[in-house]
């Protein structure tokens, strides 16, 4: 379960990648392809701060800002995870294949702790990047994560341009998850969800 979702995060965050969009107004759903949230992430930081007519040096917009940390906090963590590994520096080597080369090296700890961590913080950047490009007002949602093997209550996220301590569920529309382990539920899922964290409340 942990490995599968690690594979489709880590697929998510270094490889263009199918995504399913449903449209509001016909409920139509197509799979648009979606480029990789690395990629992502990267354009955000070159659009903004490609050299505007006039002036030579505008200040950055805020979302700028907070993918050139973000960006930033990815390469060392995963400089440091690729040295661990490997006993190798390699700067050459591009962050995707040092986060695809981390994900299958975690397959070799039976014990599961290393893709249980390697997951988190893949899942946490995913949703950093998204939160980013896409921000969406989300509700915090108290009690514990019911997906098994999570049962974590609180997550760090990334919120503007620094990491902060939130309830690890979160809703926004019709969909809630988990920004400790990724877990989704989406429409009828919810219910489900609702009635797990009832359950422990009462
Ligand atoms: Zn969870």
């Amino acid at each position: 379960m942990t490995e599968q979702q690690l594979n489709a995060t880590v697929h998510r965050l270094t490889r263009d990648h199918r995504t399913s969009h449903t449209d509001c107004d016909t409920g139509k759903t197509s799979y648009p392809t979606e480029m990789a949230l690395f990629t992502q992430l990267r354009q955000e930081i070159t659009s903004s701060s490609r050299p505007s007519t006039g002036a030579s040096s505008g200040p950055r917009s805020p979302v700028a800002l907070g993918a050139v940390v973000l960006w930033d906090e990815i390469r060392e963590t995963l400089a440091t995870m690729h040295i661990a590994i490997t006993g190798k520096d390699e700067p050459a080597t591009s962050p995707e294949s040092k986060l695809q080369k981390w994900a299958a090296w975690t397959q070799a700890d039976t014990s599961g702790n290393e893709t249980q961590k390697c997951l988190h913080r893949a899942t946490a950047w995913a949703a950093a990047i998204d939160q980013l490009i896409n921000p969406v007002r989300r509700i915090d949602i108290s009690g514990s994560c019911p997906a098994e093997g999570c049962g974590v209550s609180h997550a760090w996220t990334w919120d503007e341009d620094e990491y902060v301590r939130n309830t690890a569920l979160t809703a926004s529309g019709s969909e809630a998850r988990c920004g400790a382990c990724g877990a989704t539920w989406v429409g009828a899922e919810l219910h489900t969800l609702a009635l797990e964290l009832w359950k422990v409340a009462a």
